[in-house]
């Protein structure tokens, strides 16, 4: 090990998750950015091994390593499954990734997205060029307002697919995990719409996934399920989606479309989503899929 190695090796960001008895870190070479919006702490690190950190108050939410984890599992398995989605509905998400990957769709017309907090998109250009690459599309609006608002004054029957790619539920995210919202979203969603969300980590929030599925069922949604994906970067390693639908199920997908779609994915492909659906033992008894 050199002088140099072992100086960068003093210098970590660190996620600590209580309620696990856990932490994740990842080595920086600088904090880059820090500041706090009227909403929460926003920090941009450079890491040695994972490119650009992205933190919100505290918790890691995208790395340029290993995002395609998540933005891909948060958006191809909904629009998969939708027979032709063609207006999409990104709530949060203001670092874009999710939006670059719905704009892969060719049948999708117009996505928007509803971040509440500006600067997370003006950072993600800055230091995440790379899932800032769609803003410009001519399908891609972006807003700057509450998610929870522009849902319930949708216009019923509008949407083929809401995504709610949000922080944890505290803060201005707290609204975005109850019936109250779901309801909001059944009202807007067409026949067969699909509502996905990211319903963090099965190994320590099965509660918190427990709840906002019976919530979905509440609001009217026939079909419930939630997919599993790693997500290094996240407490426990391991992450989720769940997703609802408005009188249709969820068991089956287009596989000849994920088989033959026309745009390169990392993570993403028929046989993963197949076994996306699939229910580890401990999670069928708990959620009884
Ligand atoms: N992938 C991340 C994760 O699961 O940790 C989520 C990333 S994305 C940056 C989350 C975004 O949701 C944040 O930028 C935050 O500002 C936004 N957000 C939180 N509450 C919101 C609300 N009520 N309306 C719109 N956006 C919201």
């Amino acid at each position: 090990m050199t002088a140099a190695d072992s100086a960068t090796e003093d210098r970590w960001f660190t996620e600590q998750h209580l309620r696990s008895g856990s932490a994740f870190g990842l080595r920086v070479k600088e904090r880059l950015h820090a500041e706090t919006t009227p909403y929460q702490t926003i920090e941009i690190y450079d890491t040695t091994d994972w490119g650009h950190l992205m933190v919100i108050d505290g918790c890691t939410m995208v790395s340029t390593r290993d995002n395609f984890l998540y933005h891909e599992m948060m958006s191809h398995p909904a629009l998969f499954t939708h027979a032709r989605a063609k207006r999409v509905v990104i709530i949060g998400g203001g670092d874009c990734g999710t939006l670059r990957e719905v704009l892969r769709h060719e049948e999708v017309e117009h996505a928007v997205q509803v971040e509440i907090d500006e600067r997370v998109t003006r950072l993600a250009e800055q230091y995440f060029p790379e899932l800032c690459e769609a803003n410009g599309d001519p399908r891609a609006e972006l807003l700057f307002i509450d998610g929870i608002r522009y849902m319930a004054d949708a216009e019923p029957e509008s949407i083929d697919v809401v995504i709610v790619d949000s922080t944890d539920p505290v803060g201005p995210a707290e609204g975005l995990f109850n019936a109250e919202f779901y309801a909001s979203c059944f009202k807007a969603l067409r026949p067969s719409g699909i509502l996905v969300q990211q319903s963090e980590s099965p190994l320590v929030h099965l509660e918190l996934i427990k709840s906002m599925r019976s919530a979905m069922r509440v609001a009217g949604f026939h079909a419930v399920r939630t997919l599993g994906f790693p997500q290094p970067i996240y407490p426990t390693g391991w992450w989720s989606c769940t997703m609802a639908r408005k009188g249709a199920d969820l068991s089956g997908f287009r596989e000849r479309g994920a088989q033959t779609k026309q745009f390169p994915t990392r993570y993403y492909n028929a046989e993963i989503h197949k076994a996306a659906l699939a229910q580890p033992n401990f999670l069928r008894d708990a959620l009884g899929d």
